[in-house]
């Protein structure tokens, strides 16, 4: 085989662009692939996915320019170890069908030798010989000419204006790009495992932050009490009908004798919010969150998962939708409803007085909020059925919307159904949502606004309670704060100490 065109020495711009169309083509597959399958047909689709394709040309064309030109054999020898290490990527993304987030980057580095080579495969061997091996034959073995400072600048001025110009083209996009952002760069070597391996150390050093312990609590009384606290995912509080929304979101929870508070959330998006549900106070730091508090001075706590970014749990009894769908295989294993799988006899089960079950939920959390309740929930029609809910029909956005709010009247109404079921306990139910939501009002849609500019959409939230004890009442207040569950979990299970404070309990003694 002739190999004469390796001879003639090439400028490190044209190698840049030969590896960079070369990683396009070759590892940049299954990122193309995940676009395609969510992107919509038409002239928006067709800019999504021709930005992708130019951004990763020319962000690929911007590193080997700047590593080649900066490092030379070093630039050469990091390049060279992407390839490899693209090659094992894209044969794992392929067999496997894994996404190389975050998590994925914490199972590698965790993984022994011994389950490390029980991934060993000949395949696996091709893919690093016939994709990894030959571009970095390329790099070494073609001669390269470095070019002068001033081409050098101007090749990433370009770049970086070609990089800016596809973003501005992709403004009206934004939602688009959050929706999807995760996923892509899952899929795109070799950010996918650099970006990951960074953000997985950085949540290693988070999770290992020392939380600030409480003083110790003390049980006041040894009745047996149990507090289910349901944490709402998007729910803004103008959907439901109990605070005086026209349609009729909540036909259950209107019979059920709830106690509806006025309430805003201390942030608009979840792990910020998720937080204030369980802190005694408003504060930058991590105190022992409720569920810690209360395991470490002998409640029996709970938490099923339909959701994520609450802080750290140290308890045991921790068990997500997927653990669920197992243990429960009779269970609808698609919706929030899977969190009341077996809760009846979780509570019986129990051999301790007081109880503390969590619940969290991800019903209303958007774009689809069509795919978050089963068919028999589709009252308001027709329902939006788009990810692209910037360019969707208002009324069906509507529609969709207050269905999973029609949804969650009926989770929060089982509950409270199962509660009634408990013999000879004091029961109480919380639900409360972590943040709200906007609908497209100032064309505006989902979350995440910081709290100071955010509109009232966005942390109007409901704080509904039911509880069964006729010695206990709930007081009337003109509002209440997410920090109010902590105390008032507290009071309902008997518990003091230094930190409780009767300010932020919702719960007086009936009076006689
Ligand atoms: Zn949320």
């Amino acid at each position: 085989m002739k190999l004469d065109f390796l001879k003639k020495p090439e400028g490190i711009q044209g190698t840049s662009i030969v590896l960079s169309i070369y990683t396009t083509l070759v590892f940049h597959v299954p990122a193309f692939k995940a676009v395609l399958e969510n992107i919509e047909s038409g002239w928006n689709g067709a800019l999504i996915f021709t930005s992708v394709a130019v951004l990763m040309l020319v962000v690929n064309f911007f590193f080997y320019d700047l590593l080649l030109w900066l490092g030379r054999t070093v630039g050469k020898a990091i390049i060279a170890f992407t390839f490899i290490a693209d090659a094992i990527s894209l044969y794992f993304i392929n067999t496997y069908e894994v996404l190389i987030t975050d998590a994925m980057m914490g199972n590698v580095f965790n993984t022994r030798y011994s389950e490390a080579s029980g991934f060993f495969s000949w395949v696996a061997i091709l893919y690093v010989l016939f994709l990894g091996v030959p571009p970095c034959i390329y790099l070494f073995v073609k001669k390269t000419t470095f070019s002068t400072f001033k081409k050098f600048l101007a090749n990433i001025g370009m770049s970086l204006l070609i990089i800016l110009l596809v973003v501005i083209a992709n403004m009206r996009n934004t939602l688009w790009i959050d929706n999807n952002s995760t996923q892509l760069g899952s899929l795109l070597m070799p950010w996918s495992y650099t970006v990951n391996t960074f953000r997985y150390y950085g949540k290693v050093k988070k999770r290992n932050q020392k939380e600030i312990q409480l003083p110790d609590a003390q049980f006041t009384n040894d009745s047996k009490d149990v507090v289910v606290l349901i944490i709402g995912e998007s729910a803004r509080r103008q959907n439901f009908s109990l605070y005086g929304y026209e349609r009729n979101t909540n036909p259950l929870l209107a019979g059920d004798s709830v106690k509806a508070y006025i309430a805003n959330s201390a942030a608009t998006y979840t792990t910020a919010a998720v937080k204030a549900i369980l802190d005694h106070k408003p504060t930058g730091k991590l105190y022992e969150i409720l569920p810690n508090y209360l395991y470490r001075n002998g409640v029996d706590v709970v938490w099923r998962s339909y959701n994520w970014g609450q802080p750290p749990l140290h308890i045991k009894k921790y068990i997500n939708y997927k653990g669920l769908a197992q243990k429960h295989p009779e269970a609808k294993k698609d919706y929030d409803e899977l969190l009341l799988a077996g809760l009846q006899e979780e509570i019986l089960s129990s051999d301790h007085n007081k109880q503390l079950i969590v619940l969290h939920c991800s019903t209303s959390h958007g774009p689809t909020y069509n795919k978050k309740y089963p068919a028999e929930f589709e009252k308001f029609t027709p329902a939006c059925n788009t990810v692209e809910i910037s360019t969707a029909d208002r009324q069906e956005l509507l529609n969709a919307y207050d269905n999973t709010i029609l949804y969650t009247d009926y989770l929060v109404h089982s509950v409270i159904e199962v509660l009634k079921q408990i013999p000879d306990r004091r029961c109480c139910m919380m639900f409360v949502s972590d943040h709200g939501e906007s609908l497209g009002e100032d064309n505006l849609f989902m979350h995440g606004m910081p709290k100071n500019v955010a509109p009232k959409e966005q942390f109007e939230i409901p704080f509904i309670v039911w509880q069964n004890d006729s010695n206990t009442e709930m007081k009337n207040l003109p509002e209440v704060e997410q920090y109010y569950v902590f105390h008032s979990v507290m009071n309902y299970l008997g518990m003091q100490s230094e930190i409780y404070n009767e300010n932020m309990n919702i719960f007086v003694p009936t009076e006689k």
